[in-house]
């Protein structure tokens, strides 16, 4: 069976051939390897077919992706606002990847809403808004650069898929899935992954780039927060971390040095629901895990502005670390139903 209909795959064949300029390629806020490797993959298949492309980003981007074909060329929005307007202003088309709403391009959001030329989503997010002419949204994929893979495969754009778009591809892929650990029920996951092996990755040379390339503060803020700053729910099966600016501080955070950790309870015995608040000038960032059927994009959308996927979601809380944690307590009995559904059923 066809998992994505062919009649979007042509028109968005069609929409990238009449734009034979220029064409913006834009991930969300605070992107993560799949939203890096889906853009930089997507960036350089069009670059090789002969187009004028750009990654636009609407923030920076954690170090250990800084390694990536094209990490040099990327324009910052937080930094570069005028460049990256420019960009935006000379292009033909853009195309949105990894996120389904205006508002996760945080201050970016207006030139891409007032953007006059035609617009392309590609995400794999339950719950699409529709803000682009063509809307390429699937849920079935582990993640957006599986899913543009997919959809490239049939195109003339095949040919243009060379190891460094295959190396991006698989970056997004890998990390999606937590190296294959979830997010993977679909075998087509893992025959894009056999695809892209073929044209030359280096699976264990990804994997050492991005999950080997911590620094020292970073592994000691871990060790602190595993032993200071986590609460375990055991009759919720739940447990919840936070680091403080002040933590920050301390360990010299870096972006993207808290990658990782809001999994790590999953696997205490018996925890399917994990949840970590980190505080930033101005809001908490939440974010959600889960194992089995248990939600946690409902729990992200209901009380801390956010979304996601069933099993890793995450939001924005507008008040204290207190309140974030006061409220993550509060809501615990709630899903009680939910939690233990999941629990009993699924693992
Ligand atoms: P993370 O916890 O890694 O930041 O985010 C996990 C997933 O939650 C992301 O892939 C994304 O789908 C979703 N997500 C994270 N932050 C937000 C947010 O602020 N708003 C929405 N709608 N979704 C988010
Ligand atoms: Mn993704």
């Amino acid at each position: 069976m066809e998992r994505i209909d062919r009649e979007l795959i042509n028109e968005f064949e069609q929409l990238i051939n009449e734009s034979s300029k220029s064409i913006v390629v834009i991930p969300h806020t605070n992107p993560d390897g799949d939203a890096m490797g889906s853009v930089l993959g997507l960036w350089r298949v069009l670059r090789n077919a002969g187009h004028n492309a750009k990654v636009v980003s609407p923030t920076k981007y954690p170090e250990f992706y800084h390694w990536m074909d094209g990490h040099d060329e990327v324009i910052i929005f937080s930094h570069h606002p005028k460049q990256s307007a420019r960009a935006i202003d000379e292009a033909d088309l853009i195309i949105c990847m990894d996120f389904n709403q205006l508002s996760r391009l945080g201050d970016m959001r207006p030139l891409v809403e007032n953007f006059a030329g035609k617009k392309i989503l590609v995400d794999h997010h339950p719950y699409p808004g529709i803000f682009t002419d063509l809307t390429i949204s699937n849920t079935t994929f582990s993640s957006t650069a599986e899913l543009i893979f997919t959809v490239l495969a049939p195109t003339r754009f095949a040919q243009y898929i060379d190891k460094n778009a295959a190396t991006s591809f698989f970056t997004g892929l890998m990390t999606d899935t937590g190296s294959f650990d979830f997010n993977v029920a679909n075998p087509s996951t893992f025959e894009v992954a056999a695809e892209l092996t073929r044209l030359g990755v280096n699976q264990l040379s990804i994997h050492s780039k991005v999950y080997d390339n911590y620094s020292a503060d970073r592994m000691r803020l871990m060790g602190f927060c595993l032993s200071n700053r986590m609460t375990v729910f055991p009759e919720y099966h739940a447990a919840v971390m936070y680091i403080s600016l002040e933590d920050q501080k301390v360990f010299n955070f870096k972006t993207g040095d808290n990658e990782g950790f809001v999994n790590m309870p999953l696997s205490i015995k018996g925890i399917i629901f994990s949840a970590l608040f980190t505080e930033k000038e101005k809001y908490i960032k939440a974010s959600f895990r889960s194992k089995g059927s248990f939600a946690v994009n409902e729990v992200s959308e209901k009380y801390f502005n956010g979304g996601g996927h069933t099993n890793a979601a995450g939001g924005e809380y507008f008040s204290s670390l207190q309140e974030a944690l006061n409220q993550f307590e509060k809501l615990l009995p709630e899903f009680e139903d939910r939690i233990l559904r999941s629990v009993n059923s699924d693992l």
